[in-house]
């Protein structure tokens, strides 16, 4: 069987990880998420597609463990896009935290 597999984390919306170590597995038939821990499949679907809409309707999402935490500098809130400074690892989710910081 030809399949990729890749280390993945699940997480739910207020961050609490459900799934600490998994690993994702991806063929031509069959996407799921192995849980090393407990050492089952979790979530078995066909398509990745599936899997992750499968999930974010249980607000959960997944999430690379070498992925730092995204949290706005300034209000604290898990972002997913923003302003990121590479020089202080600052980051902030929108324009209104930013000015708040360099005005
Ligand atoms: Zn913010």
């Amino acid at each position: 069987m030809n399949f990729r597999s890749l280390d993945i984390q699940v997480v739910d919306g207020s961050g609490v990880k459900v799934i600490q170590n998994g690993i994702l597995v991806e063929s031509v038939e069959l996407c799921t998420i192995y849980d090393i821990d407990k050492e089952h499949f979790k979530y078995v679907y066909t398509t990745r597609f599936e899997l992750s809409t499968a999930l974010s309707t249980q607000d959960l999402r997944m999430k690379d463990p070498e992925e730092e935490e995204r949290l706005c500098s300034e209000c604290h809130t898990s972002m997913r896009e923003g302003f990121c400074f590479e020089s202080d690892g600052t980051k902030y989710c929108s324009v209104e935290c930013l000015t708040k910081v360099i005005t």
